[in-house]
């Protein structure tokens, strides 16, 4: 068998409903971003697909540029054309999450033939499954969202800190939910709050028994991570922008969080979100890929990955963004008492619906925060400090105290 072309297909993805529970006006999910999907042809008709998140639009012009690498060879040989691709970006500085993506997209499409070569779903092609179905948490940014999750049956919710960080709200989505639903924090990172300012929120989170804390600092500032980590002693969760298990190695060699969340659309691919969890199985730490960025595509090859590693915790799900997520790709994820079942079909057991995804070209490539969203990038600190807040501000963002007046 030969790889004989790599298609691709960008998808716009937006505008967005609001989710259930949500007031009028506000949805969870916010900005505009695309998908980019990839389809691996072969000489002898069998077709394999793939996704890539991190930058789309390009990663798909890297797709097409790592399909010089691909075209002509065999496809059962995946870990060596994987290093092929590997290679083949050294001169660009190695691959980030972008040129991750790219390797993502093609290498899960070669799991996807292999596993339809064989007559067999990917995860009994990576040792078999440890369960049967995976649990998932969704996204809520007010208690009646969560409540309303939970509702439908998910035993997850996480509460993002964007812009700001506000313990009110964590609490009273914890007494929205009860004590049997897992809640998580996610801070995204953000580059103006110190060591010192994660550790006094870690603390003020810490009496309400959250699952984890993700990204209290900037994930690039690793020594700030360790310093959070010995002032708390909330779980903490990062790994969202590596790839590859050079990527996630220092999280897990240097201990610095108890869950990994590596992004199945740019990690490097199935074979490495399995290394990683390998790793991480190591060391006594757990998995919960990030699954923000992604389409439904990739969901499929996240639940094969956790079908077969002992140390799965959740995956993120993203599921009230866009009805063409139910469009674009056949069949369709559903979540089910807080769960998704592990597909049985051949391959990933997904294909893209091309008729559907030609409905929607890109016109929007970046995400847009605009100033008055909350986030760091406000008017005045754009130009001169992106990166950094004043006391004032940061202070202003703080907001610890338990007054019940949400920020
Ligand atoms: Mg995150």
């Amino acid at each position: 068998m030969k790889i004989t072309d790599i298609r691709t297909y960008l998808i716009q993805v937006g505008p967005r409903p609001p989710a259930p529970g949500a007031t009028p006006g506000e949805s969870d999910f916010r900005g505009s971003r695309c998908w980019c999907f990839v389809k691996i042809i072969t000489d002898e008709g069998i077709e394999g697909v793939g996704e890539g998140s991190g930058w789309p639009r390009v990663i798909e012009t890297a797709v097409h540029d790592l399909a010089n690498v691909l075209v002509g060879e065999d496809p059962a040989h995946i870990d060596r054309l994987w290093a092929r691709m590997h290679n083949a970006t050294m001169g660009h500085g190695l691959i980030g999450t972008v040129g991750g993506g790219a390797m993502t997209a093609i290498e899960m499409a070669l799991w996807d033939i292999k596993g339809k070569v064989m007559g067999q779903p990917v995860w009994n092609l990576l040792g078999g499954r440890f369960r049967d179905r995976i649990p998932v948490y969704g996204h809520a940014k007010s208690p009646a969202a969560a409540h309303r999750l939970t509702e439908l049956g998910y035993r997850g919710i996480k509460v993002s800190f964007t812009g700001a960080v506000n313990i009110d709200k964590v609490a009273a989505v914890r007494d929205a939910v009860g004590d049997d639903v897992d809640i998580m924090v996610d801070a995204h990172g953000p580059s103006w709050m110190t060591p010192g300012d994660a550790i006094v929120t870690a603390r003020a989170l810490e009496p309400l028994d959250l699952l984890f804390f993700e990204d209290p600092v900037a994930p690039e500032n690793l020594d700030a991570l360790a310093r959070v980590r010995d002032g708390t002693t909330i779980p903490l969760a990062a790994g969202e922008r590596v790839s590859t298990i050079w990527g996630i190695r220092p999280y897990v060699e240097r201990g610095l969080v108890d869950v990994i969340q590596p992004d199945t659309g740019r990690a490097g691919g199935i074979t490495q979100m399995r290394k990683m969890a390998a790793m991480a199985e190591g060391h006594f730490i757990t998995m919960a890929p990030h699954s923000g960025s992604l389409g439904p595509l990739a969901e499929f090859a996240a639940l094969h990955v956790m079908a077969t590693i002992p140390n799965a915790l959740m995956l993120e799900r993203i599921e009230f963004d866009w009805p063409g997520r139910y469009e674009v790709v056949s069949p369709v994820l559903k979540v089910d008492n807080g769960s998704i079942a592990v597909p049985d079909a051949p391959g990933l057991g997904v294909e893209i619906v091309e008729e559907e995804a030609s409905k929607y070209p890109v016109t929007k490539n970046v995400t847009d925060m605009p100033p008055d969203d909350g986030w760091s990038y406000e008017p005045g600190t754009v130009a001169e400090a992106v990166y950094f807040q004043t006391r004032m501000r940061r202070a202003a963002r703080l907001s610890l105290r338990p007054t019940g007046s949400a920020k």
